[in-house]
């Protein structure tokens, strides 16, 4: 690897994937006076960008809604009572699921309240939860609120796995060893699949296989998962997962999340909450009494679905078919080597003194490479605003970059250390 615009531009030309940064909008900022250039963006894993294609989509159902009325649930190809069904496909596709193990509803912390509903159901002995230290706030609310739910403590129910001392992230054989330690006691682990701070990506399927060891449920939240790994899954054996659609999903901010339930607890009289989109779709309209649940991951929808967000959602996802995951796994692992080749180097260069907290192995994180800041962070932060680089900081001294592979470019990345080479 090389820190010259020539190897940059070579890797654009050589990229297979390169024409799909032209389906995007880039935001302007403001270069020189009135002069506005695109932007570096490299918060993908927190607003993705926005498809062009998704406005037509947008305006297609607003024209049905203005034409059809209440009628546009019954007509045309997609009517809405059925919309949820038009986004199976490709979201099996991105989960590696069967079509009916998946649902695009609500967002992602209503969808982990709902599964937990079901899912995390202490009984004797087996109370405890284990989860990832430092898991993103909303997570930790949830859980809390969970086990309050069931007048228990959250401060000794819940297990938060924390990096050995002096490290960042963690090691698969210390969460395994966890699981086997709290063993007949353990109810539930719910893990992200890629820690959203860390940037680590966990051994999905070997955690869930130890905790079905010990006979408790695997769940995941795949916000920062979907859309930029390829998972599985299905087949490895996962018990249920949520996510949400605005982060590598580039579907929109506060769009429509998504769950997913295997199929093995479809049709079992698990506890749950319930609503009239989950009630069986056959007979849903005869309305009657008594709830009668849909057989598949449909049952734990509660509402019908936001069209236009589900336009937008629908747009968006059709992209990775297209582009394949497998491909853009390949061009991942290599931009965010180039993206670690880059800042290595500067950091050396120029003494900046911050440490990538983010897995060196490739296979342990998705395209996000995080960087801890003991001093200047903010100001680095700042510059890097200031020069039209969206980059993102968490305190209290994190930054994190993300280079999509869907619409990054090799070029971006070079760019992105030119200017770093100025501060
Ligand atoms: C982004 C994110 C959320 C956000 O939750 P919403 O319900 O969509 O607001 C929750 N959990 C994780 C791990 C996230 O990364």
């Amino acid at each position: 690897m090389e820190f010259s615009r020539d190897f940059a531009q070579q890797q654009d030309k050589q990229d297979i994937l390169r024409k799909f940064r032209w389906e995007f909008y880039f935001p302007l900022y403001d270069f020189i006076g009135s002069f506005k250039a695109d932007v570096l963006y490299f918060t993908g894993n927190s607003l993705g960008l926005q498809p062009k294609s998704v406005k037509n989509a947008i305006d297609f159902e607003l024209k049905k809604w203005a034409n059809e009325g209440v009628e546009g649930h019954f007509k045309g190809e997609m009517p809405w009572k059925d919309y949820h069904i038009f986004l199976r496909e490709d979201l099996a596709y991105l989960v590696g699921s069967d079509t009916d193990e998946v649902a695009p509803c609500n967002s992602l912390t209503v969808n982990l309240q709902l599964l937990l509903i079901s899912f995390y159901q202490p009984k004797g002995k087996r109370t405890k939860i284990i989860m990832e230290g430092g898991a993103f706030p909303s997570d930790q609310y949830a859980l809390e609120t969970q086990v309050r739910l069931h007048n228990l403590n959250p401060d000794t129910e819940i297990i938060e796995i924390y990096p050995r001392a002096g490290e960042y992230t963690l090691h698969t054989e210390d969460i395994l060893a966890k699981i086997a330690e709290v063993g007949e006691e353990l109810a539930l682990v719910l893990f992200g699949g890629v820690n959203y701070y860390t940037g680590q990506f966990f051994d999905i399927e070997k955690i869930t296989q130890k905790t079905h060891e010990v006979g408790a449920i695997a769940g995941f939240d795949l916000a920062h998962t979907i859309g930029n790994l390829p998972l599985k899954l299905k087949d490895w054996n996962v018990d249920f997962a949520v996510w949400c659609s605005y982060k590598y999903l580039n579907s929109g901010a506060g769009g429509v999340g998504g769950m997913f339930v295997a199929k093995k607890h479809h049709n079992t009289n698990r506890p749950r909450l319930a609503g009239w989109w989950g009630y069986d779709a056959g007979t849903r309209f005869q309305m009657k009494k008594g709830f009668v649940p849909e057989p598949n991951v449909d049952a734990w929808q509660l509402s019908n679905v936001p069209i236009l967000l589900l336009a937008s959602h629908k747009e968006a996802i059709k992209l990775f078919k297209e582009a394949n995951m497998e491909a853009l796994r390949e061009k991942s692992k290599k931009l965010t080597a180039y993206l670690q080749f880059i800042l290595e180097k500067i950091n050396e260069e120029k003494n900046l003194g911050f440490q990538i907290i983010t897995p060196k192995n490739p296979e342990e994180r998705g395209c996000q490479l995080s960087i801890f800041i003991p001093e200047n962070g903010r100001e680095l932060f700042d510059f890097l605003t200031e020069k039209g680089v969206i980059t993102d900081w968490r305190e209290p001294n994190v930054m994190r970059f993300a280079p999509v592979p869907l619409y990054n470019s090799f070029e971006d990345v070079y760019k992105l250390g030119k200017i770093l080479r100025e501060f």
